[in-house]
């Protein structure tokens, strides 16, 4: 939160500047919508002391109405004073309850009103999506809502449907860049909703389609969360209710952890969406400072896509782990742990044929985990246009499955889900003509790969 506070208060007074924002009011309602999104530069016309109060409270709680009580006299009197005819509207989904309940207070409405909005925004399969949909509620209270409040953070482009049921929807944002987000029907009742955190990534994971496209920008919590409430709203009545939520979609999560770990928190908001905190996964490449943070600050199950059992493969396939190698993740991970009750993180490790699938590979996972409580995914390869890889066989993932599970290593095989519609791990986006470069294959791995 501190970070946010800082970050905005260099987003207001940044020397770089291009976006002009000359109105208290236009400036809280822009930092809510993109609190983070990349940074814009922006040069405030303000007054140093009216600059400090706007600031300060901006990034800190959601934009009050300006005539309301609650909060800040100060700041109150000074956006009252300079509020515009038409201000915009607040999105309602980029507020966690607490925020939303303030609001909704600044505007003279009781508490028990804010929760009876946030049910109909995301519990009792409503998912309102328009100010009609809002049955029951005080008609003043509906007629401030049509006037002030924003219901929607996404628009439909398309949906997909593979042959063995995964769903790909394609999201068009307000400024127009598509994400995608995946709906997986499993058996057993199991239906797991697979959410974007950014445009594209920065990652730049050899064996990934989205991190050839780069990173456009990060999503704001409202287009996080609206990706899980859109598909139930689309899709429940095909594939059932919606069980387990994963952050492994378009993007590092913990790259935008702000919005991310408050969009988990959303999701597991027991009057809401109510997903469990144990069913809802942000899974990383393994950036270790925020890595930690997440385990501090957040209840909700931790992936950690680890793909190679050396520095030197680890380095080349990820590129991230040239800055926190595999030593410090796993020792980091080996502390964090130590410090929590029953928690394990969920080691992901794609199987790629001839790069780190080797008996040696095995025994070396084996070791590098010790200490660690965790599970271990071994996952399919899923090939995409131009990429270097080849899926290990079938074959090869069940004796490398054997050698860990005869180490008493809780691992599971899992195989790909609605590839024939790209959209399966590691194949969603769209990379443009400008892709970013691929990194050189090491002689000894040259055989292997179609480089
Ligand atoms: S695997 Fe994840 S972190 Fe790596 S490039 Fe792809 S989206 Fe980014």
């Amino acid at each position: 939160m501190e970070m946010s506070c800082l970050w905005t208060r260099r987003l207001l007074l940044g020397a770089n500047s291009v976006l002009l924002v000359k109105h208290p009011a236009i400036a809280f309602s822009t930092l809510a919508a993109t609190r983070s999104i990349q940074p814009s530069p922006l040069i405030s016309l303000f007054p140093s002391s009216r600059r400090s109060l706007s600031t300060t409270t901006a990034a800190c709680s959601p934009p009050l109405h300006p005539h309301s009580d609650i909060g800040n006299g100060a700041v109150n009197a000074a956006v009252a004073a300079a509020i515009p005819l038409e201000s915009p509207k607040m999105l309602l989904k980029g507020m966690s309850y607490t925020e939303l309940e303030k609001w909704v207070q600044s505007y003279g409405f009781r508490p028990g009103q804010a929760m009876m909005l946030w049910k109909r925004l995301y519990g009792n399969g409503i998912w309102a999506h328009h100010v009609d949909e809002l049955q029951g509620l005080n008609k003043d209270f509906v007629k401030m809502l049509g006037e002030h409040a924003k219901f929607k953070a996404l628009s439909l482009e398309n949906i997909l449907t593979a042959s063995d049921g995964t769903r790909k929807i394609l999201f068009r944002l307000d400024d127009g860049l598509v994400i995608e987000t995946v709906v997986i029907p499993c058996d057993r009742g199991r239906t797991t909703v697979c959410v974007s955190s950014q445009v594209g990534c920065a990652m730049n994971c050899q064996f990934c389609f989205t991190g050839r496209m780069g990173l456009k920008r990060h999503l704001s919590t409202a287009e996080i969360v609206e990706q899980a409430v859109f598909a139930q709203r689309l899709l429940t009545h095909e594939v059932g209710s919606f069980t387990n939520v994963v952050f492994m979609g378009m993007g590092e999560p913990l790259q935008n952890i702000d919005s991310v770990i408050k969009a988990a928190d959303i999701m597991v908001h027991d009057q809401g969406l109510h997903f469990s905190p144990r069913k809802v996964t942000v899974s990383t490449s393994g950036l270790v400072p925020q890595l930690k943070r997440f385990l501090h600050e957040s209840n909700c199950a931790l992936a950690v896509s680890l793909n190679a059992t050396t520095d030197e493969v680890r380095n080349w396939i990820m590129p991230i782990n040239r800055k926190y190698n595999l030593g410090l993740l796993l020792q980091t991970l080996r502390e964090e742990l130590g410090l929590k009750n029953s928690y394990k993180v969920l080691f992901e490790y794609v199987m790629l044929d001839g790069v780190n699938d080797s008996v040696d590979d095995a025994y070396r996972l084996i070791d590098l985990v010790q200490g660690i409580p965790c599970k271990i995914n071994l996952i399919q390869f899923n090939p995409h246009c131009g990429s270097l890889f080849r899926p290990t066989s079938t074959e090869k993932m069940i004796k490398f499955r054997n050698i860990l599970a005869e180490a008493k290593c809780v691992v599971f095989m899992r195989y790909s889900k609605g590839d024939d519609q790209m959209a399966a791990c590691g194949q969603l986006g769209k990379p443009g003509a400008i892709q970013t470069p691929l990194i050189r294959v090491p002689e000894q791995f040259k055989m292997a790969v179609n480089a």
